[in-house]
C-alpha cells in the first residue's frame, strides 16, 4: 500500500491548512496547525515571494496529501479527468472524492483516510456484498459500502462509529450506522467536496 511519507502534522503545517490526517486528534486543540500555526523549517520562514508555479505546486501537494495519493497515481487521475467531458479540475476532485477509502472515511467508519485505506486493504470492507481490498476502488451511484460481518467488532471501527456522531455526513452519502453500511446516493458535485484545494491551479500546473 502506497504511503505518504513525513510526519502528518508537518504536512498540514507545510500547507498551512488542516488536512485531517490524524483522525480524532485533528478535531482537538492538540492539532499541529492550531499549536504551531507556522510553516516548519527555516527555509520556509525565509521565503518572501511565492511564485505562481510554487503556489500551483502547493495546491497539487495539498490535494495529494489530503487524499493520501502518490505522485504517479495523482497524475493518472488528472489524465483520466482530461479525457472526460466537463470541467477538468472538478472531475479530478470527483475522482478523488469517490475513492472507496475516502467514502468509507466520510461515512464515519474510519477516523482518518489512512485508517480507512488499512481497513480496506485488510479485507474488512464490501461493496454491493463483495469484498473489495483496493482503497482506490471507484464507487458509483447506487452502490452500497459496508463493513464485513466478521469485522464489525474491530476496535478502530467501533471507535470511529462512536465518534461519528459529531460528523456531518455529506449529502451525497447515506449512512446506516446500526447496520455498518452506507449508500452512494449520487456522485458529488463541487459544492459537496470539502477538500481545501484550488483545483484550477492544479490544472494550470499540469497544462504548462
Ligand atoms: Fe493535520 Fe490532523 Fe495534525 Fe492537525 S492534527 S496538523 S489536521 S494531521
Amino acid at each position: 500500500m502506497a504511503r505518504i511519507n513525513g510526519a502528518a502534522c508537518k504536512l498540514c503545517r507545510r500547507e498551512k491548512e488542516k488536512l485531517f490526517l490524524k483522525g480524532l486528534r485533528c478535531f482537538s486543540d492538540k492539532c499541529g496547525v492550531v499549536k504551531k500555526p507556522y510553516v516548519p523549517g527555516q527555509k520556509a520562514k525565509m521565503r518572501l515571494v511565492e511564485s505562481e508555479y510554487y503556489t500551483q505546486l502547493r495546491e497539487k501537494q495539498k490535494a495529494k496529501r489530503y487524499y493520501g495519493v502518490m505522485e504517479a497515481q495523482f497524475l493518472n487521475y488528472y489524465k483520466k479527468a482530461t479525457r472526460k467531458q466537463g470541467i477538468t479540475g472538478e472531475i479530478l476532485l470527483q475522482l478523488l472524492e469517490t475513492r472507496l477509502d475516502n467514502v468509507l472515511y466520510l461515512m464515519g467508519f474510519a477516523t482518518s483516510r489512512s485508517q480507512s485505506k488499512q481497513l480496506i486493504s485488510h479485507g474488512h470492507v464490501k461493496v454491493n456484498g463483495k469484498k473489495v481490498d483496493v482503497p482506490s476502488f471507484q464507487v458509483k451511484e447506487g452502490q452500497v459500502v459496508e463493513i464485513a460481518d466478521e469485522s464489525k467488532d474491530i476496535p478502530s471501527i467501533i471507535e470511529a462509529k462512536e465518534s461519528a456522531g459529531s460528523l456531518s455526513i455529506p449529502e451525497w452519502l447515506e449512512v446506516d450506522f446500526k447496520n455498518f453500511k452506507g449508500k452512494i446516493i449520487r456522485i458529488p458535485e463541487r459544492a459537496d467536496i470539502k477538500a481545501p484545494v484550488k483545483e484550477q491551479m492544479i490544472v494550470e500546473l499540469y497544462s504548462k
